[in-house]
């Protein structure tokens, strides 16, 4: 598969890291950012590349030549004229007979490429977007998608958006179809989220991939700095899902959020204090934090499958708007026992996922090739304890009079006796 790499922007504010370069040469432990990113993606085995290059490109060419030394072949394709970030595409389109990869080049990432093509391939759309969470989605484009991870909206910075969501963001890394640029467009500059990708949102065509692998513009001078820090410590690489992960699984109600018994009306919900801060401490950390939880007011049909979502919206709206964020979300609809008013009996099952079984961990460590004797289950109560002990994890408790491996008095605390 082909890989086109966009190294054409101009990067002005983190003109202060460096001025005279363009920005996919800046570099992190003595290399250039395109020099990592083209070694990453040479141990995926993808080694044919185009580079779009214009503002102060010779730089690039002169340090990466046909590629030779670096064991991948790259052509280039310089832009004279000013062609937004995907005007280079149409010029380039007889060499995109297949599918190809698109990738800005101004964001350090180490992903395992091999999965998200083989996702592309199963999903059979036009284009797939590799999305993550971020640590500022209320100032980024958001990604809605339906349950089957086709796009559904497309939010930019400046669309209004709805007053809670997910944090899903676009990391600019794609694989598209050529046949996406067989669109008419009539204008000199060509812009790919705005007139490209965001009109194919609610087509059917167009699937999300949400992973936590590292992947991090450098668009502010703090953001560089930051990346730096990341990869110096190791958490750039470890964080490739060909790796086996480190995770953090959160019990949610007593441990995220204020316990209200059953929680039925989203008003209700409300962050721990310092819940935030402990979710931000784990992201900085090679822990990935993934939150389990039972949930039988489904099953009572006290709340709606919606409704649900909803709540987890708001949890991931609040979350984000400290600079905090999840990787991943199970839940246990279920409950065993029948005959109350008003149940909704196909939920109504002794299933393999309500805690204290294991089942939802486990689900979560197939997702994201998570080694369970290195991560931990943190919750309050006696079910959490038992199901990271079932799922093989280590424990941690809010409160004490369980056993477990660690106690502490609130998430915050235990997430800084863990990192
Ligand atoms: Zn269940």
């Amino acid at each position: 598969m082909k890989v086109v790499l966009m190294a054409g922007g101009k990067g002005t504010r983190i003109s202060s890291v460096a001025s005279d370069i363009p920005k996919p040469m800046i570099k992190i432990e003595e290399k250039p950012v395109l020099e990592h990113e083209i070694k990453c993606l040479k141990e995926h085995g993808f080694t044919d590349l185009i580079i779009t290059i214009s503002h102060l490109g010779n730089i690039i060419v002169d340090y990466f030549g046909d590629g030779s030394k670096f064991g991948v072949n790259i052509e280039y394709y310089n832009e004279v004229e000013p062609l937004g970030n995907a005007g280079a595409l149409f010029k380039i389109k007889d060499k995109l007979t297949d599918d190809f990869l698109l990738i800005n080049a101004d964001a350090i990432f180490d992903i395992d490429f091999n999965r998200l093509v083989k996702y592309h391939k199963e999903k059979g759309g036009l284009v797939t977007l590799f999305t993550h969470p971020n640590s500022h989605p209320y100032d980024s484009g958001l990604i809605i998608s339906e349950k089957d991870n086709k796009v559904l909206k497309w939010l930019t910075k400046e669309d209004e958006r709805p007053a809670f969501y997910q944090n899903r963001v676009n990391a600019g890394i794609h694989v598209i179809s050529p046949e996406v640029l067989k669109v008419e467009i009539n204008t000199p500059k060509v812009d790919l989220d705005r007139q490209l990708l965001k009109p194919l949102a609610g087509s059917g065509k167009m699937f999300v991939y949400d992973s936590p692998e590292y992947v991090k513009d450098m668009g502010t001078p703090e953001r560089y700095y930051s990346v730096c820090e990341d990869f110096k410590n190791g958490i750039v690489q470890k964080r490739n899902l060909r790796n086996k992960q480190k995770a953090i699984f959160l019990d949610r109600d007593g441990t995220i959020n204020k316990y209200v018994g059953f929680l039925r009306d989203i008003n209700q919900f409300e962050l721990i204090d310092g819940a935030s801060d402990a979710i931000k401490k784990v992201n900085h950390s090679e822990y990935l934090c993934i939150v389990i939880t039972n949930q039988p007011v489904i099953a009572r049909g006290e709340v709606t499958i919606d409704e649900l979502n909803e709540i987890h919206n708001k949890m991931q709206t609040l979350l984000g708007n400290d600079g905090a964020y999840i990787d991943g979300l199970y839940y246990c609809p279920h409950h065993p026992d029948r005959g109350f008013v008003g149940e909704r009996i196909e939920y109504k099952i002794e299933c393999s996922c309500r805690k204290p079984k294991p089942g939802l961990i486990l689900q979560a460590a197939k997702d994201f090739n998570i080694d369970l004797s290195q991560s931990w289950m943190i919750g309050d109560g006696k079910n959490d304890v038992l199901c990271g002990k079932n799922a093989g994890c280590k424990t941690a408790l809010i409160g004490n009079g369980i056993e477990s491996d660690l106690n502490g008095n609130s998430l915050l605390d235990l997430i800084n006796q863990i990192i």
